[in-house]
């Protein structure tokens, strides 16, 4: 299973399907006035931006066309929306079995604290707070590091017992004295599950990581345990590991699986009333079957159902409302088998389709036409779906931080046997643009006025361009060879960065190409170029901005651009094809030679498709290390000062539209959408509202 999500434009995507990535702050969108909105938001024009704390800001989003859905699909939405939202706490306890306790606590000191909130301790507490809500726990969504708080002990043990917290909650994690303890360890011991997925070379990356997938068992063990089960030579492979959390019981593996009746029953129980309904009202047969194959599979937790659901799924291309519901990217876990909870509900956008569609038509062409060997070459590429969606609603690993892009199933033999969906979500980077266009980013890293005038004209239209490519010709490219197995076996904890890699290099080879020009999805190379200026400045030096001093390159999509750009660089060092150049003691980078740049796309591509298609771990992991995971730190030093200088948060993520049912005694009638302003009130009301988790699972 490989991963798409990315990150795009300054986000944390991050997995497989959901990808997307360029920093969004460096491409400025068109400036145009945000239009009017027609919903229950009184004001006419919309304000995307909401909150900013630390390196994090809070976004909004409109959902265009809401209203001009029918009652059915309406229902349909709204009874998506609620199953979306009640695997929320599940997301929390994947990524740290203490994060619902955090949570709990956390909820519990902001909504009833009584004390002077005008003192920096209490600052420093909200400040945490939303951080925590953010990456659902206390590791960074993006880095996995753990989130320090500037508050002190005395503080959080006199604002506990001020809220009035009963610590008898947590009673499952032993005597109040224990619990004591364990609550000061997590949020003040930095050496404490310092890191949530560590992907260090030479170490037992299951058991160094503090995510909550695996138990008192070793890397070795739980690789031994899942390839007893894979067959040789398997064609239709089941996702073994997927939605089960493994712990030893007895001296033996076992698998604690995610269902009905398992572990997260009661959130699952949930998600399975919530779809049982949605089923009831689905829009056509397709979605019905996908609709229920999805419940059987969360209640019976069989994922040979998961598959027949996601052919299903794939299959279902002519609704309307459509979602994502599961245990989907596999980025939380350092070996790639564990899914991380995320839901994602969707209205299809028909008018912004068209491009993507165009470029979907074409993909036979362009895998014919790959810089890739010709045995690696897929003879025909299937059922690509590509369009672009207007997202509803988003849960679990999608918020708030979301992917840009998202292209599912990840289950390699379902996409070459069925095809696969891959969308690009229009209003999120709808909004992305919008904020986007102010950011004083692109004037301070580029290098000239030129870059910055093409990124001003064709910035927004590259990104997208390139984001539709990664996603919809990118990751459905190129062919394993037999008997080789999938990359999460042969290319380990390398496999996800490789295959964000292989994509970007998709789209990057591709937007030079007259032949986009001519299909009239561009209008001209020029924003080919914007594109590469975007993605070497990013890979080499904005992306650094997200980064604290002394930190390495860990999270896969960052990983695969600086991989990309830096290797790009080396390689055409002599002929300075790409230039470092410093002015008024800045570093700036400078494309020379943007043709023959996207010769070098094209020869890494080959290179890394011949990793994948060979399940070559040895070559795989000298690209990565060599390339994409050390910082230069007198360049790191620099880039910070002067991104500190602008102000501009580094990660963003959404406030997320809420569904409101009209009701008639027990009959649905209508369904309103509203846009609220407050995260912090969101985040508190969602804790309330969806709390179906014990603090403890097992
Ligand atoms: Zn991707």
């Amino acid at each position: 299973m490989n991963n798409r999500m990315k990150k795009i434009m300054g986000l944390a995507l991050a997995s497989s399907m959901f990808c997307a990535a360029l920093s969004i702050e460096s491409c400025s969108g068109k400036k145009e006035e945000t239009q009017p909105v027609a919903s229950s938001d009184s004001s006419a024009a919309f304000e995307f931006e909401a909150d900013r704390f630390a390196d994090l800001q809070v976004l909004r989003y409109r959902v265009n066309g809401f209203e001009k859905l029918s009652l059915q699909q309406k229902k349909l939405a709204y009874y998506l929306y609620e199953a979306a939202l009640c695997g929320r706490d599940i997301i929390f306890d994947q990524k740290n079995k203490h994060n619902l306790m955090l949570r709990h606590v956390v909820d519990g000191i902001f909504e009833n604290y009584k004390g002077d909130k005008s003192q920096t301790d209490w600052k420093a507490f909200e400040v945490y707070a939303k951080q925590i809500w953010f990456s659902h726990g206390n590791h960074h969504h993006y880095s996995q590091n753990k989130i320090m708080p500037a508050f002190s002990k005395e503080f959080f043990n006199q604002a506990i017992s001020s809220s009035g917290i009963d610590m008898q909650k947590f009673a499952a994690f032993g005597t109040a004295d224990k619990v004591q303890e364990l609550l000061m360890k997590v949020v003040f011991d930095k050496d404490f599950e310092p890191k949530i997925v560590d992907l260090g070379k030479g170490i037992d990356n299951v058991a160094k990581s503090a995510n909550n997938f695996y138990e008192g068992v070793t890397q070795k063990e739980v690789e031994k345990f899942y390839a007893a089960m894979s067959k040789p030579g398997d064609k239709t492979p089941i996702s073994y590991g997927l939605n089960s959390k493994v712990v030893k019981q007895n001296g033996k593996l076992v698998e604690k699986t995610w269902k009905l009746g398992g572990m997260y029953d009661g959130a699952i129980s949930k998600i399975v009333y919530w779809l049982e309904k949605a089923e009831s009202v689905a829009e056509n047969e397709a979605q019905k079957k996908a609709l229920h194959l999805l419940t059987e599979y969360f209640k019976t937790g069989d994922l040979k159902m998961w598959d027949d659901y996601n052919i299903a799924w794939v299959a279902d291309t002519s609704s309307v409302i459509d979602v994502v519901n599961g245990f989907i990217e596999v980025y939380g876990d350092a070996i790639g088998k564990k899914g991380s909870y995320e839901a994602c509900v969707s209205i299809k956008d028909f008018e912004a389709s068209r491009v993507i569609a165009a470029i979907g038509k074409e993909a036979q062409w362009f895998e014919d036409h790959s810089p890739i060997a010709d045995t690696h070459k897929k003879k025909s590429v299937k059922g690509i779906s590509a369009k672009v969606i207007t997202v509803i609603q988003e849960s679990g690993d999608a918020a708030p931080a979301t992917p840009v892009g998202i292209n599912l199933p990840n289950a390699n033999w379902i996409r070459e046997q069925h095809g696969s969906k891959s969308v690009s979500l229009g209003n999120i980077v709808e909004s992305y643009n919008q904020v986007g266009a102010k950011s004083p980013t692109l004037k301070e890293f580029a290098y000239s006025d030129e870059i910055i005038e093409r990124a001003k004209k064709y910035g927004s239209l590259s990104g997208m361009l390139h984001t539709d490519m990664h996603e919809v010709i990118g990751h459905a490219s190129g062919k394993i060879n037999d008997g080789i197995g999938t990359p999460d076996i042969t290319l380990k904890n390398y496999a996800n960065c490789l295959e964000e890699a292989r994509a970007d290099l998709v789209g990057l080879y591709y937007i030079m190409d007259q032949k986009l020009v001519d299909i009239g999805v561009m209008p001209s190379i020029e924003v080919g170029k914007a594109q590469y200026d975007n993605y070497i400045m990013n890979g080499m030096i904005t992306q650094l901005t997200r980064l604290k001093p002394g930190e390495q390159l860990e999270e896969a999509h960052m990983r695969n651009r600086a991989l990309v750009a830096r290797w790009a660089f080396e390689r055409g060092q002599q002929e300075k094809v790409i230039e470092q150049v410093k002015k008024d003691g800045k570093t700036y980078v400078k494309i020379n030679d943007y043709n023959k740049l996207r010769v070098y796309f094209g020869e890494l591509l080959k290179e890394i498709q011949r990793i994948k298609s060979e399940g070559d771990f040895a070559s795989g992991q000298k690209l990565v290390e060599n390339y994409g995971v050390k910082v230069d730190p007198e360049l790191h030093k620099e880039i910070l000062a002067r991104f500190e200088k602008l102000n501009v948060a580094p990660y963003k993520g959404f406030i997320q539209p809420v569904l409101i049912p009209v009701m008639n005694g027990e009959e649905i009638t209508d369904v309103k959408i509203e846009y609220p302003t407050d995260f912090a009130g969101q985040m508190i009301s969602f804790g309330k509202k969806y709390s179906l988790l014990p603090v403890k699972n097992e």
